[in-house]
C-alpha cells in the first residue's frame, strides 16, 4: 500500500476543508429524510395529505402486481393511493383475468394492512373520443361501471357517492396539439354535475388549458403519475425528481375526510418542483414552508442585515426579489433549497428596526402563468 506523504495529507485536508466551506456557505442542511419521501407542512388547520390517485397494475395495462404500488407509496411517504385499472382496456387478459373490477383494489387494500397508506377503490373509465378517459375513486363497486354509455356510467358513479375526474385532457393521442378542449359531451356532463375534477398534470405533462378549465368550471385540480411501470424507474428520484402528486388539505387523514376535501376543491398539485393551485392554499403553503428563523443584529455601523430562512418543504423555491432593497448575498433571483436554512443579506441602506421583504415565487402558479408574491415582516430586535 502506498503511504500518504505529508504533502498529500495536507492537500487532502485542504480539499476537505474547502469542500466543507462550500457545503455550509450560507446553507445548512436540515434534511433528515430519505430523498424519495414527499414532505409538506400542514396549513390552515388542515393536514396536507400526499396522494396519487392514478395508477395501473397487471390487471389492466400496468406491469406490476397491486402490492408493489403500496410498497412504492410507503417508500415515497404517500398518505393515500388508488388502483385505477382500466375497466375496458385489458391487454393482459390472456394471462390475468380482470372480470371482477374490484380485484386490484382488494389485493392492494390487503397489502396496505399494517402500513400508513390509505388505499381507495378506483377505476379508469376508458371510452373512445369524444369523451376519453376518467377516473372514478371512492367507489363502492367497480363492477357496476361496465356499461357502454358514458352518461349512465357517470350516473352510477354519482349514485355510489364517488368522485370522478377527467384524465389527461391534453394527451397527444387524443388531442394532437396537446391543447385541452372541452367537447360537447363534457359540457353536457358538467351541466348535469357528473364531473368533479380534472387532471392538470398527468405523468410528465402539465396542461395550462386544463388548469383554466378547472378555474372556469369549479373543478378540483388533480396531478397524478398514471404509473404503469415502476415509479423509481420512471422518475429520477436520486437526482431530486419526484412523481407528480395531489396535495389534499383534509381535516383528518381518513378516507372520508380526503373525499370531502376533494369535493370541496381543497387540493394543490406538486409537479417537477412546481406548486400549482388556488391562491387560498398556495400562499399558506409557501408561508408554512419558509420561516424566518434568525435575524442577526447589524454589525457595528454596517448597513447590511443577515436573515436566515428555513425551508420546511420539498420545494426548491425560486424567488424574485420584489423588496425596495437589493440583496448583498444574491442577485434578484434566488433559490431557497428544500429542507435547508439559507442566509440572505439585505442592503437596507440605514439601520432599520423593521421593514418588509417581498418576493414573487416563480415556481408556484395560482392561475395560468400567474405567480403569487409573499411578504415577510422583518423586525430587528435589540438594535444597538
Ligand atoms: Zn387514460
Ligand atoms: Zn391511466
Amino acid at each position: 500500500m502506498k503511504q500518504l506523504s505529508i504533502k498529500n495529507l495536507f492537500t487532502v485536508s485542504l480539499m476537505l476543508g474547502l469542500f466543507l466551506i462550500y457545503k455550509t456557505n450560507g446553507q445548512k442542511n436540515k434534511a433528515n429524510k430519505p430523498d424519495s419521501v414527499i414532505q409538506f407542512p400542514n396549513i390552515l388547520n388542515y393536514k396536507t395529505i400526499v396522494c396519487d390517485f392514478h395508477q395501473h397494475t397487471v390487471f389492466s395495462d400496468g406491469e406490476v402486481w397491486p402490492n408493489i404500488r403500496v410498497l412504492e407509496a410507503q417508500k415515497d411517504g404517500l398518505d393515500a393511493i388508488s388502483m385505477t385499472d382500466h375497466i375496458e382496456y385489458l391487454p393482459h387478459k390472456k394471462d390475468v383475468l380482470f372480470v371482477d373490477k374490484n380485484r386490484s383494489y382488494e389485493i392492494a387494500k390487503k397489502a396496505s394492512k399494517n402500513t400508513d397508506v390509505i388505499v381507495v377503490r378506483g377505476a379508469e373509465i376508458t371510452k373512445r373520443l369524444p369523451f376519453g378517459h376518467a377516473n372514478a375513486i371512492f367507489l363502492k363497486d367497480g363492477n357496476k361501471l361496465v356499461n357502454d354509455d358514458i352518461t349512465a356510467v357517470l350516473e352510477e358513479v354519482k349514485k355510489q357517492d364517488a368522485f370522478v375526474f377527467w384524465n389527461h385532457p391534453s394527451w397527444v393521442i387524443h388531442k394532437k396539439d396537446g391543447v385541452a378542449k372541452l367537447r360537447e359531451i363534457h359540457l353536457e356532463l358538467l351541466e348535469k354535475g357528473l364531473l368533479n375534477g380534472i387532471e392538470i398534470v398527468n405523468n410528465t405533462t402539465y396542461s395550462e388549458g386544463a388548469f383554466q378549465m378547472a378555474i372556469d368550471h369549479n373543478l378540483t385540480i388533480i396531478g397524478a403519475s398514471d404509473i404503469h411501470s415502476l415509479v423509481d424507474w420512471k422518475y429520477n428520484i436520486n437526482e431530486g425528481e419526484h412523481r407528480p402528486v395531489t396535495l389534499v388539505f383534509a381535516k383528518e387523514k381518513t378516507e372520508e375526510s380526503i373525499k370531502q376535501a376533494l369535493f370541496d376543491r381543497r387540493t394543490a398539485v406538486w409537479f417537477k418542483n412546481t406548486l400549482i393551485g388556488d391562491v387560498t392554499y398556495i400562499v399558506p403553503l409557501i408561508k408554512e414552508s419558509l420561516k424566518i428563523v434568525n435575524i442577526e443584529n447589524y454589525r457595528k455601523s454596517h448597513l447590511v442585515l443577515s436573515i436566515s430562512i428555513e425551508n420546511k418543504s420539498d420545494v426548491n423555491y425560486i424567488l424574485k426579489n420584489k423588496s425596495e432593497f437589493n440583496l448583498h448575498s444574491h442577485a434578484d433571483i434566488l433559490t431557497i433549497n428544500a429542507h435547508m436554512t439559507t442566509i440572505i443579506q439585505v442592503k437596507t441602506l440605514k439601520q432599520l428596526t423593521e421593514f418588509d421583504l417581498k418576493f414573487k415565487v416563480l415556481n408556484t402558479l395560482i392561475a395560468p402563468k400567474k405567480h403569487p408574491s409573499v411578504t415577510f415582516k422583518i423586525k430587528v430586535e435589540n438594535k444597538k
